[in-house]
């Protein structure tokens, strides 16, 4: 089936008790039973929905999977993952994580005598020497926030194989209709599906997909047990948001492309970070696994400072000064002071996060007026 299909009929069957065409919001905490035990696969909310089961079958086809688990935020996705581990197990990971990310690794995980090993995920070796006998999981994203780097899933995929350690890809940035991680071999997709998967900006949640069962019922038992689990209506949105996200993905990567290329030429802007550029480090490996390079980016400012960037950041009319991307509206941040600012400024340079770098989330309005609306706002 190809994407477009794909997207609009993932997951979608007519409602069995009235025929209909999308999926009802099924608002109940609990199903009336014939008698103990014998009911129509439905107990109890937290542990079945059929809004969740359309909206977690759909995501399961997406993403090239057999299993989908949709949880109440893209954390809890993350959290249900983690807690696949037991204390003394290590994590490798990348050093330029998702900040939630992060902060549920250090703050909450590591407290339980899980350990996590920052690496640069690009750098195949660092990855193997970071591996133990005590590794049970790779945990990377790609591209990442804020500077688009790219980490090769078959390679690390067929690197973990090796050690029988877990991968689990956040491809929060990359939507599944740029890529799909299952099929370079990850175990586990993770989402925000609050990104690109709702893509209205209307909605907190999360997900999780995978092929292997006996890891679909250890993470379902995780689901049901730790009770993580988005309401109905929830679903339903980002059951609709799937619908357009071919559409909406198309107009992303198209208006991309023009905002990276009219950044790039600009003569006050410094460096330009996008995936889509041949000279990005990343963009064999893109061109390899990805579709194409979507329309998240960042840059810099020649004259490299906070002050300028806020002014940059205080003029934009139509980008929204706001944290968060993928919906359909543009955003522009600051991650110096806004998703990064708990990192120390000497450690958060060391990292290419300069004190100009603003990053964007160019949304799928007309190109031209986004255009004009940088232009006007760089100055
Ligand atoms: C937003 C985000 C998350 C966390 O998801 P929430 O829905 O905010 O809990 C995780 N990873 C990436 C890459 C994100 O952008």
């Amino acid at each position: 089936m190809k994407p477009a299909t794909k997207f609009i009929h993932a997951g979608a069957e007519p409602d069995p008790s009235t025929g209909a065409i999308m999926t009802p919001i099924y608002q109940t905490s609990t199903y009336v039973q014939e008698a103990p035990g014998k009911n129509k696969g439905y107990e109890y909310a937290r542990s079945q929905n059929p809004t969740r089961k359309a909206l977690e079958d759909a995501l399961a086809v997406i993403e090239n999977g057999k299993y989908g688990l949709a949880f109440s935020s893209g954390v809890a996705a993350t959290d249900a993952v983690l807690k696949l581990l037991a204390p003394g197990d290590e994590v490798v990971t990348g050093n330029d994580l998702y900040g939630g990310t992060y902060r549920l690794f250090t703050k909450v995980f590591e407290k339980f005598g899980i350990r996590f090993k920052y690496v640069d995920m690009t750098d195949l070796a660092a990855i193997a020497s970071a591996i133990t006998p005590n590794t049970k999981l790779i945990w990377t994203e790609t591209p990442t926030n804020p500077l688009m780097n790219i980490t090769d899933i078959g390679a690390v995929t067929a690197l973990a194989k090796q050690h029988q350690v877990l991968v689990c890809v956040d491809n929060t940035f990359a939507s599944p209709y740029l890529q799909n991680p299952l099929d370079f071999g990850a175990d586990i997709v993770m989402h925000s599906s609050t990104k690109y998967l709702g893509g209205h900006s209307d909605v907190i949640q999360g997900a999780l997909v995978m092929n292997d069962t006996a890891l679909r019922d250890q993470l379902y038992f995780i689901q049901k047990s730790c009770g993580a689990v988005p309401g109905p209506m929830d679903c339903f949105l980002v059951l609709r948001g799937i619908k357009t996200l071919h559409v909406r993905m198309q107009r992303h990567c198209e208006n991309g492309e023009k905002v990276a290329g009219f950044l790039r030429q600009h003569p006050k802007v410094g460096k330009v970070y996008w995936c889509g550029f041949e000279d990005h480090p990343g963009y064999a490996v893109a061109k390899k696994q990805m579709r194409g390079f979507g329309g998240m980016m960042s840059f810099t400012l020649k004259d490299d400072s906070v002050e300028t960037a806020m002014k940059v950041l205080s003029s934009t009319k139509i980008f929204s000064l706001a944290e968060s991307l993928g919906g359909v509206e543009s955003l522009i941040n600051h991650p110096a002071s806004m998703t990064h600012a708990s990192i120390p400024r000497e450690e958060r340079i060391k990292n290419g996060l300069s004190d100009s770098l603003i990053r964007l989330s160019v949304g799928i309005e007309d190109l031209e007026d986004l255009v004009l609306d940088l232009e006007q706002a760089i100055g």
